[in-house]
């Protein structure tokens, strides 16, 4: 019988995606030895205020931009396609009946061990799907006591010390993001003129 096929499911608001997003999902991919990765742009973050967040299409082809040369990445945009709001319980019931032969892995970074306790049906989460969290240095003393750590899969990570608020802010300051987001998405960045003060965001 083939093996069942390894899938990680990284969701993010990817406004924009960065090297952060990148480096957790080649460095957890690899220490799972995963045979793809689903990135999952979400449609309205439930926890974030919409008229703050670009475009559902900029962040989407920013996402497809930066995953283009990576064999094991691919885009999904199954949050982007459902009406109202992303939350990641519905979208693992998705994913496990358009994958119902596959092993699925719910990836993430650290703070999402501070965020989960309220999303929907966190219990719920872990029943479904297996949770990893890439941990930088230093954060597992940080986490030791938190529920959600203790239920995880914690994998150790060289991560970047990046956020896109961090990227958005330089944007709109004029400075550079050279090195911290992919080629193409700082182009892409550029030639949108997305972030600067006259976008609103
Ligand atoms: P924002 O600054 O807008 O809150 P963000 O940079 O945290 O955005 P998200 O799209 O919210 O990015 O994050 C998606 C996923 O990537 C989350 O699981 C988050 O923990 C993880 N992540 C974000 N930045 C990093 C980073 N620098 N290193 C490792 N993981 C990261």
């Amino acid at each position: 019988m083939n093996k069942k096929q390894k899938i990680g499911i990284l969701g993010g608001t990817f406004d924009p995606i960065h090297l952060g997003h990148l480096i957790l999902a080649e460095q957890l991919a690899e220490k799972l030895k995963l045979d793809k990765v689903l990135f999952i742009p979400s449609a309205s973050p439930p926890h974030k205020e919409l008229n703050l967040v670009s475009s559902a299409k900029d962040r989407l082809e920013m996402t497809r931009l930066a995953v283009e040369d990576n064999h094991l990445f691919s885009v999904s945009d199954i949050e982007l396609k459902r009406e109202g709001k992303s939350y990641t319980v519905i979208t693992i019931q998705k994913l496990k009946e358009l994958y119902p032969d596959s092993e699925l892995y719910l990836l993430g970074g650290s703070d999402i061990l501070d965020e989960i306790k309220i999303w929907r049906e966190p219990q719920k989460i872990y029943e479904l799907i297996r949770v990893v969290i890439g941990v930088r240095p230093g954060f597992n003393r940080i986490y030791k006591e938190n529920e959600f750590f203790k239920k995880s899969i914690i994998v150790q990570i060289n991560g970047l010390e990046v956020s896109s608020t961090r990227i958005r802010e330089k944007v709109k300051k004029g400075e550079s993001i050279k090195y911290l987001v992919p080629p193409k998405v700082e182009e892409y960045i550029k030639a949108t003129r997305l972030f600067t003060s006259s976008n609103g965001i």
